[in-house]
């Protein structure tokens, strides 16, 4: 294989981290074969060199915003991968890669694979699976053209520790496209406290709880552990109980903290989809043979009404 490009993003001045994500993945299918990582970056290059410390070898900056759209970057990603000799794109499943990454797919004639969990090299050519049928099967994507286009979901895969020792060269793109479309505001959805996805352990609920008043006690539970969100199964936030948002699971959130409590949760497989990343799973169920007690590091078989309170005094005890 030639080579791989990351289209990475900036929020706010900084590297998403679903940017630093996939230069993990680029950097271990460069150790399978791969060829050199690249990374392209709109906004600049003030932020090549840490790009370059979590694996890039070459930075492809452009001029453009870091909030340009899909058909502005398009020709400058072009532009990159030319110059970087890549054949492999790799781009976030995020509200620019849904858009860039189909695009730069029709403008180069080929294929893509979108919201891709795993990347592997099979006689030199990528491999891509992704989760399909909701979640029930794999599918495992080929390209028969030279290019090969992926969107990488969110916490699929790791990002390298930063290793600012790390070489690597910095080059200025030029092409940009007709900017067409203009985005005249932008609002942040109100959500208090940890963001779900960034959260080191996570809580969730599910409809085993059996009433709304019941995540009263998950956001007790994750107040005591400090860095916890509280998330919910797509059954309790469809019965009204947490907000959408707050989703786990295949149409929700993709989470992977270093601890998921799984309380009343049953484990299904479009669940498992959003957290089966997690370091450590605690199911708290009632029914030792639920798939979630099976897939736990650890499981306490009982009603949660009994284990949650004692969980939250013991915790107390400790600080
Ligand atoms: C296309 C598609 C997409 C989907 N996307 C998602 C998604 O993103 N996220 C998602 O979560 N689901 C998703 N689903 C739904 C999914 O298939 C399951 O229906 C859902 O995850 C079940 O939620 P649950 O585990 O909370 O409920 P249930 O399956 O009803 O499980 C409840 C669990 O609680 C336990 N329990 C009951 N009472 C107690 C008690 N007192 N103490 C302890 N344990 C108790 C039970 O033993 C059981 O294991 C999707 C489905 C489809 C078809």
């Amino acid at each position: 294989m030639a080579g791989i490009l990351v289209v990475a993003e900036s929020a706010g001045g900084s590297v998403t981290p679903h940017s630093l994500e996939m230069l993990g993945a680029a950097r271990a299918l460069s150790a399978q074969g791969g060829g050199s990582v690249s990374a392209f970056i709109a906004g600049g290059d003030g932020l090549a060199q840490t790009l370059i410390a979590h694996g890039a070898d070459a930075v492809y900056t452009s001029a453009a915003p870091e909030t340009a759209l899909a058909e502005v970057l398009a020709p400058a990603v072009e532009e990159a991968a030319a110059a970087a000799g890549a054949d492999v794109v790799l781009v976030a499943q995020s509200s620019l890669g849904r858009d860039l990454a189909p695009l730069l797919a029709f403008r180069a004639g080929t294929g893509v694979a979108m919201d891709c969990t795993g990347l592997a090299l099979d006689g030199g050519r990528l491999r891509a699976t992704r989760s399909c049928y909701g979640g029930n099967a794999r599918a495992e994507h080929t390209w028969k053209s030279a290019i090969q286009i992926v969107s990488v979901k969110g916490k699929a895969f790791d990002a390298l520790e930063a290793d600012g020792a790390r070489p690597g060269t910095v080059a200025a793109v030029s092409a940009q496209g007709p900017a067409r479309i203009t985005i005249t505001g932008t609002e942040k959805s109100s959500g208090e406290g940890i963001k779900l996805e960034d959260a080191a352990i996570v809580v969730s609920g599910g409809r085993g709880l059996g009433d709304q008043g019941a995540f009263k006690q998950l956001e007790e539970l994750a107040g005591t552990l400090k860095l916890a969100a509280v998330g919910a199964s797509r059954a309790a936030c469809d019965l009204g109980w947490y907000p959408p948002s707050q989703q786990v699971g295949l149409t929700g959130k993709t989470v992977s903290p270093q601890l998921y409590i799984a309380v009343a949760i049953s484990g299904a497989s479009q669940h498992m989809a959003g957290m089966g990343g997690s370091k450590n799973i605690v199911a708290i169920n009632k029914d030792a043979d639920a798939n979630m007690v099976k897939v736990a590091r650890f499981a306490v078989v009982e009603d949660y009404r009994k284990v949650l309170p004692a969980l939250i005094a013991e915790i107390k005890k400790l600080d």
